[in-house]
């Protein structure tokens, strides 16, 4: 719960427990959660998540900057989980 809206729009839950690089290929456990937005897809308040590791974090929010989708990248902890 987000009264005052001061941490922006909340990112769509990542699931409960262990958590996997989104890098093609990758298996390593994420430490990064980057929240992106395409504004054909989705309204402006979405905010998709991309899971990355140490090493792939640069990469992908480098792909998602090129194309102007990426708005934010947090710690894996602060994102919200299904239960
Ligand atoms: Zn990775």
């Amino acid at each position: 719960m987000d009264l005052l809206g001061l941490s922006g729009p909340a990112p769509d839950p990542v699931p409960d427990g262990e958590l996997i690089c989104s890098a093609k290929g990758c298996r390593e456990q994420a430490a990064w959660g980057l929240l992106w937005n395409n504004p054909k897809l989705h309204t402006p308040e979405r905010r998709k998540v991309w899971l990355a590791c140490d090493e792939h974090r640069e990469h992908l929010e480098q792909f998602l900057g090129a194309r102007s989708f990426w708005k934010q990248t947090v710690a894996v902890a602060e994102l919200d989980r299904v239960s």
